[in-house]
């Protein structure tokens, strides 16, 4: 008889989101026409801008007629899109060659593809709170997870330090969720103990154009050092609101190796065998991201989201309740008031006032009596949400 992958036996109750999409569908069947101020996952609430629209016009005409019609593209990428993508970084002082950069469909896909590269044995050390799918898609792949908790004191920011056995390194900066940021000092000393240990950084940049402060690196690779040691995911879901249209990238040095084989080298053999790319039409639109225009645009729905970060933050000052982020990430990271636990405060918020965030607890044992909100949402929503919040903690 087969037997199935038994790891997935070992995974943590079910998936944060998950559990929370369960909670809030239950609360409206058993609340009907209620309208809920959602600020809990993730997730963008204003549309594509109109660059990226023209864009993805045009090239789905181009697939109407023969002459300009495409079929399979590169797996690795689209040219234009690849060498656009470097152009970004080089405006940072990042060079990179176009090569090194693979275009995917969002950095999720790729958080759980990109596994294929690192042997099974190799463990994996997670500073926490971290984007859950780190622990889970490693706990599938049957790899040993080194957690490395981070806590208030440290201002949620990982001690660099080399840790025994630890040969995959997650970095997420700006993090999820607790918006902080490393700085270029920290990121400095990751790079130096995964080059003195041999382990490799996967670093996380999804959020990297939130990043408002100029002292404080966007990529990993500004750091001198990361191209022997370093693996870059991001994606256009949070910078450009392509959650729902789907597209990211990662870049791979060709400098980063690992007894006398090529990272990059291998991720080419692993996407021409295991993908056939991502749609012309979708990387039209995200080259359209990158351009002048494109570019105005997206900086100014990012605005919306500080706006609601701002107002969110403001709340929570006048209440006297501590809190981080908010300033480079869309994320704020409250400690929950009152000793609450984190899913009592989320039971609380949602039966009071209808309000969803997520509990800090989902994103490891360390965020436990933590909570976090979303700036992503409809700015009115965010406004009414946080009056509720106010009315509700403050007793006006
Ligand atoms: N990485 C982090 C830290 C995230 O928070 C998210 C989504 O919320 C992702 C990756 C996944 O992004 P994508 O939509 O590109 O799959």
């Amino acid at each position: 008889m087969l037997t199935p992958n038994l790891h997935y036996g070992e995974l943590k109750d079910s998936y944060l989101f998950a559990r929370i999409a369960e909670k809030t569908a239950k609360y409206c069947e058993d609340h009907p026409g209620t309208h809920l101020l959602r600020m809990g996952i993730g997730d963008v609430s204003q549309p594509l801008c109109p660059a990226v629209i023209a864009a993805l016009h045009e090239a789905v005409e181009d697939q109407a007629r023969a002459e300009t019609f495409h079929g399979y593209l590169p797996e690795c990428g689209a040219p234009f899109l690849r060498q656009t993508i470097a152009e970004y970084y080089q405006k940072r002082g990042v060079s990179l060659a176009a090569d090194e950069v693979f275009v995917s469909s969002g950095a999720s896909d790729e958080l759980g593809h990109i596994l294929d590269l690192f042997d099974p044995g190799a463990a994996a050390l997670i500073p926490e709170p971290a984007y859950p799918a780190y622990v889970d898609a490693n706990v599938m792949a049957g790899r040993k997870i080194l957690h490395l908790p981070t806590g208030r004191t440290q201002g949620f920011l990982p001690e660099p330090e080399a840790v025994p056995g630890a040969e995959l390194i997650y970095l997420c900066s700006p993090n999820n969720p607790t918006g902080a940021v490393l700085d270029r000092e920290r990121l400095r000393a990751w790079v130096d103990v995964a080059n003195r240990t041999g382990a490799v950084i996967l670093f996380d940049a999804a959020y990297e154009a939130f990043i408002a402060d100029d002292a404080l690196p966007h990529s990993i690779f500004e750091i001198e050092g990361a191209r022997t040691c370093a693996i870059e995911i991001c994606s256009l879901s949070k910078t450009a609101g392509f959650t729902g249209t789907r597209l990211g990238y990662t870049i791979i040095p060709k400098e980063l190796e690992r007894q006398g084989m090529s990272f990059n080298a291998m991720w080419v053999r692993n996407r021409t065998t295991k993908s056939n790319g991502v749609s012309y039409i979708l990387q039209k639109g995200g080259a359209a991201v990158f351009t002048d225009e494109g570019q105005c645009q997206v900086r100014e729905t990012l605005q919306i989201y500080k706006e609601n970060a701002r107002v969110m933050g403001q709340t929570l000052s006048r209440l006297g309740i501590w809190y981080t982020g908010g300033k480079n990430a869309p994320y704020i990271w409250m400690a929950c008031p009152k000793g609450y636990g984190s899913w009592e405060f989320f039971d609380l918020l949602l039966r009071e006032i209808q309000v969803v965030g997520t509990p800090g607890e989902g994103f490891g044992a360390c965020g436990e009596g933590y909570f976090r909100f979303s700036a992503f949402g409809d700015p009115s929503d965010t406004a009414e949400a946080m009056r509720r919040l106010e009315k509700l903690l403050g007793g006006k």
